[in-house]
C-alpha cells in the first residue's frame, strides 16, 4: 500500500493540524508514494528500534516522540540524532511522528492509559485550545442527494452534541451554461440550463473539511460542484490534555498497581482514591489542574523534584509510571487501525523507572 494511504486512518485519528505549534509531527522521512508492506510502532526511535525494523522487513516506523524535533545542523554519524536520521534514510525507512496530536486525540495517549488502569473516561484536565467547526454547503441535483448525504456521514459531518446526521435541505433552482470544452452531467454546450437542486448544509470539524471536500468532489455528478465553507463563530469545544476522573466508588492503590503491572513509584499516605487526574508522559503542566480539581491522586509519567514537593505539600498523592511506559499503551490503539501488517517494537521505550 502507498505510504499516503497507510497514513490515512492515523491522520483521521489524530490530525496533524491539532498538534501544538512548537511540535514537529507528521512525515519526517520518506516519500508518500513509496510502497509499505509492514510497519513498526514505537514511543521512541532508537538504534535498537531501527535494527528491529531492518530485521523484520518494516519499511515504516510510526513513533510517538518525533525523531527530528530540533533543527538538524548536520547529518554526520558523530552526533546522536543525525546518526539515527542518516541510518533510517540508508535503510530506506519512512518515519512518521504522532506527538501532541496523539496526546489530544480521543483515543490517544491519555485515554489509552486510563483504559489500562481500568478508569472510565473522565472530563478534560488541562485546557489546550479549541475544536472549531465550519459550515459546509453544497448544491446537488435531487436525484443524487442520497449518495452525497452518505459521504457527509462517513466523513463525520453533521454531529451536534449527541445527534448525528444533522443537515438542512432546501429545494431551489440551479443555473449554468456549459462552455466549450466542458463535459456537463446535464445540459447542452452553449445553452442556458436550469435544474432543480437541493442546497444541502451541515457542519463539520474544521480539521476534517478538506477531506470531505475531496470526497464530495469524487462522487458529485457535476464537473464543477459548488462547495461553500463558512467559518463558524460557535460552537467551539474546548480541547484538553489528560483527564480528571471522579469515581463513584474509591479505587485501592493495590488494584491500580495490579492493573498497571509494571514498575511504578508512589508518593502519598492514603491508599484509596476517588478523584483521579491522569496525564501520560511528562506531568509538569498537570499538577496545577490536578490540584484545581481537588484530585486525591495524580497519575503521570514523570515529574520533577520541585513539582513533587508542591504536590505533596498540598496533599496530592502521586503515582509515577515512567515517561515512555505511560505513553506506550496508545500503541495498541494505533495497532488496531493500521491498514497493513504492523507490530509494536520489542522495546518501544528504553528508559524505565
Ligand atoms: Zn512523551
Amino acid at each position: 500500500m502507498k505510504l499516503k494511504d497507510v497514513l490515512k486512518p492515523l491522520r483521521k485519528m489524530a490530525p496533524e493540524s491539532t498538534a501544538e505549534a512548537w511540535d514537529n509531527v507528521g512525515l519526517q522521512i520518506g516519500d508518500k508514494e513509496q510502497i509499505i508492506n509492514k510497519a513498526l510502532l514505537t514511543v521512541d526511535i532508537t538504534d535498537s528500534c531501527l535494527e528491529e525494523a531492518r530485521e523484520k522487513g518494516c519499511e515504516l516506523i510510526i513513533s510517538h516522540h518525533p525523531l527530528i524535533f530540533k533543527p538538524l545542523k548536520n547529518l554526520t554519524t558523530s552526533d546522536y540524532i543525525p546518526r539515527l536520521v542518516s541510518k533510517a534514510i540508508k535503510q530506506g525507512l519512512a518515519i512518521y511522528a504522532m506527538h501532541t496530536n496523539l496526546d489530544l486525540a480521543e483515543k490517544g495517549v491519555n485515554r489509552a492509559l486510563g483504559d489500562v488502569l481500568g478508569l472510565k473516561r473522565g472530563r478534560g484536565l488541562v485546557p489546550s485550545g479549541y475544536k472549531e467547526y465550519v459550515k459546509l454547503i453544497t448544491f446537488v441535483p435531487i436525484t443524487e442527494i442520497a449518495s452525497i448525504r452518505e459521504a457527509l456521514w462517513t466523513q463525520e459531518a453533521g454531529f451536534i452534541g449527541n445527534y448525528d446526521h444533522c443537515a438542512f435541505e432546501t429545494i431551489g433552482t440551479g443555473r449554468f451554461r456549459p462552455l466549450k470544452g466542458t463535459n456537463p452531467y446535464l445540459g447542452t454546450i452553449g445553452k442556458d440550463e436550469e435544474v432543480e437542486e437541493i442546497r444541502l448544509e451541515t457542519i463539520i470539524n474544521k480539521e476534517k473539511y478538506l477531506d470531505l471536500i475531496e470526497q464530495i468532489k469524487k462522487i458529485h455528478p457535476y464537473e464543477e460542484p459548488v462547495i461553500d465553507v463558512y467559518p463558524l463563530a460557535y460552537p467551539k469545544e474546548s480541547r484538553y490534555l489528560g483527564e480528571f476522573i471522579n469515581l463513584e466508588t474509591p479505587v485501592n492503590l493495590e488494584i491500580l498497581l495490579n492493573r498497571w503491572g509494571k514498575k511504578a513509584l508512589f508518593y502519598g499516605s492514603k491508599d484509596e482514591f476517588k478523584r483521579i487526574a491522569i496525564l501520560g508522559g511528562s506531568g509538569s503542566i498537570g499538577v496545577e489542574f490536578a490540584l484545581k480539581n481537588k484530585s486525591d491522586l495524580f497519575i503521570t509519567g514523570e515529574l520533577d523534584y520541585h513539582e513533587l514537593i508542591q504536590a505533596r505539600e498540598e496533599g496530592l498523592s502521586i503515582l509515577l509510571l515512567g515517561h515512555g511506559a505511560s505513553e506506550a499503551p496508545v500503541l495498541n490503539n494505533l495497532l488496531e487501525i493500521m491498514p497493513i501488517e504492523a507490530q509494536i517494537a520489542a522495546k518501544p521505550y528504553l528508559v524505565t523507572l
